[in-house]
């Protein structure tokens, strides 16, 4: 893989689990953001953030999506919580092919938060009224993968929803068109 090195602000998004009331206005606003157009209409299960509800526990956990991986981790993590037992990877952020998290309804094309792009503060942030959800920004070196490692991870998503020979096919149509 081809990293580069930068300076860059990293975004960091702070969760205060015992403030979270599970109102779920979180999901709301992330998923009209990224409607198509905007705002033009809102639907959880598209939203980049999740709240594992657990209401007779009062107990509510905010989940914002990671980023896409190709094959589920060999070791799972199981939770619990005030004697409350989640299911085996409850919490993680992953897009991951053994689950349904984190994936469009329709296409299955992997979600992942974008910190609501050139928005001066993530919406999820600002619709939080219980003040669950915090941002930061702070500079940092850090490595960064090259603009064709995220495009190989955005066909590798495709490839294994589809299969690699429909995708291909699909490409080789609209060059043709072009
Ligand atoms: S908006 Fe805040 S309080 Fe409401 S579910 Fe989301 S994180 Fe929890
Ligand atoms: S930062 Fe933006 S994209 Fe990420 S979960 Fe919050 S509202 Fe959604």
């Amino acid at each position: 893989m081809e990293v580069e090195k930068k300076k860059k602000i990293v975004k960091t998004i702070k969760v205060d689990v015992d403030k979270c009331n599970g109102c779920r206005a979180c999901e709301v606003i992330c998923s009209a953001f990224h409607a198509a157009p905007k705002y033009s209409g809102n639907n959880p299960a598209r939203s980049r953030i999740r709240v594992i509800r657990e209401p007779l526990n009062d107990i509510y956990v905010p989940v914002r999506a990671g980023e896409y991986v190709k094959a589920e981790c060999t070791g799972r993590e199981k939770y619990t919580i005030d004697g409350k037992e989640y299911e085996e990877c409850a919490f993680c952020r992953a897009s991951c092919p053994s689950r349904e998290e984190f994936k469009e309804p329709d296409s299955g094309l992997p979600l992942t938060c974008d910190m609501c792009e050139d928005e001066e503060e993530p919406l999820c942030v600002k619709w939080c009224l219980a003040d669950a959800l915090t941002y930061e920004e702070r500079e940092e070196e850090v490595e960064e993968e090259v603009e064709q490692e995220k495009l190989e991870i955005g066909l590798e998503a495709l490839a294994n929803e589809y299969g690699l020979e429909k995708v291909v096919d699909t490409i080789a149509r609209m060059s043709e068109k072009d």
